[in-house]
């Protein structure tokens, strides 16, 4: 059965697309919330209804929290990070195990060719897009994705998950 935070209603969805500014595609299920009940995260779907293939499973949807990351992205956090993937050995093997657990998640809901070994967000190697790493720490909790927790630490000032700025 189902918990609670997996659980998508119409209500959520409608949420969604208003903090998307669109129709959300091939939601499956919301994969955080906020403490107020409104998502932060979903779940999408590895191939979109229309048949594209969609290698970002958990999708960062709250806009305050989007604005917060896009600030420490504009900060050069990306480039600073990638930087110490290159020297720090056990953050590599970290960054590399939340790829691995992250392709391992979207699996369960579904295999599909295009995609199969590439994750998302720059990961194993890189890191090209905090929101992907961030919506993947929020969605399995901290320990997983180590890139993720400390850009949720780093944006604590302006959003944390624990705090509702909806
Ligand atoms: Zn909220």
């Amino acid at each position: 059965m189902a918990t609670p935070a997996e659980e998508v209603t119409e209500r959520d969805l409608a949420v969604v697309a208003e903090q998307l500014g669109r129709e959300p595609r091939g939601v499956v299920s919301v994969a955080a919330r906020c403490v107020c009940g409104r998502p932060t995260v979903v779940r999408t779907a590895p191939r979109l209804p229309d048949g594209t293939p969609f290698p970002t499973t958990f999708y960062l949807t709250c806009p305050p929290a989007v604005a917060a990351v896009s600030t420490l992205e504009a900060g050069g956090a990306m480039r600073e990070m990638t930087a110490r993937l290159a020297e720090d050995p056990e953050l590599a093997a970290a960054h590399r195990a939340a790829h691995e657990d992250y392709l391992r998640r979207r699996a369960e809901l579904g295999e599909v060719a295009e995609i199969e070994g590439i994750s998302a967000g720059g990961m194993p190697d890189r890191v090209k897009c905090l929101h992907v790493l961030v919506g993947h720490a929020l969605a399995v909790g901290p320990g997983i994705n180590p890139i993720g927790d400390e850009a949720l630490e780093r944006i604590r000032e302006t959003w944390r998950p624990d705090r509702c700025t909806c």
